[in-house]
């Protein structure tokens, strides 16, 4: 474990992978993205910026709130989100995380991050390509478990998940290697974070 985190820390250099150029843009975009691509979010957030859309209280006085974000998809769920959000937001600029998971439409995984990449507080963010990784690495087993699998990667990085930008890197590289190589079928010779030359293309037991 301790070596694939390292790989995959020197497989993303960057933190500021989250596009966004405001705190309250990746937040937003923390919402809108889920159950969609993230051409639809870039969509969705140039019809909220060409609307004059850019703050808390802009979202909340947005009346046609859900035929701007409407490429999102989901537009009714994630435009009450937005603005219970909104108002959250409003009351405390950096809500703790059990604040945001009380906002109807927040999972662990957007509260997650939207504390790590628009607020800047140290949570570790999963999500199915984390465990896609983890489990085609056998590494995990069983059903999908958010919590689980984030006090796995906690514990494994000891010191450094109190470390903002080693978190942002962390998951930003599990996401580039799931969507890249570790897909369904894994391409496990292209792969990073394969450690052995030569392995056979799509045949386990991989080497990660
Ligand atoms: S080496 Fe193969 S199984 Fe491991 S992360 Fe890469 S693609 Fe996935």
């Amino acid at each position: 474990m301790h070596t694939l985190i390292s790989l995959l820390l020197a497989f993303q250099p960057d933190p500021n992978w989250w596009p966004g150029s405001s705190s309250f843009e990746i937040a937003v975009s923390a919402v809108l993205t889920q159950n969609t691509s993230w051409n639809n979010v870039s969509k969705a957030m140039e019809r909220l910026a060409k609307s004059g859309i850019n703050n808390w209280e802009q979202i909340l006085k947005a009346k046609d709130l859900e035929t701007i974000i409407n490429p999102a998809g989901f537009y009714r769920r994630k435009a009450t989100t937005l603005r219970e959000l909104a108002m959250l937001m409003q009351k405390d600029p950096i809500p703790s995380r059990e604040e945001l998971l009380n906002v109807k439409g927040i999972g662990p995984e957007t509260a997650d991050s939207i504390l790590l990449y628009a607020l800047g507080k140290p949570e570790m963010v999963v999500d199915s390509y984390t465990y896609r990784v983890l489990r085609n690495c056998g590494l995990v087993n069983g059903p999908f478990n958010y919590e689980q699998i984030k006090q796995l990667l906690i514990t494994t990085l000891g010191q450094d998940s109190t470390n903002v930008d080693i978190l942002k890197r962390l998951h930003a590289a599990f996401v580039e290697v799931a969507k890249n190589y570790c897909k369904k079928k894994p391409h496990c010779v292209e792969c990073p974070l394969n450690k052995k030359e030569g392995l056979p293309k799509e045949s386990p037991p991989f080497n990660c």
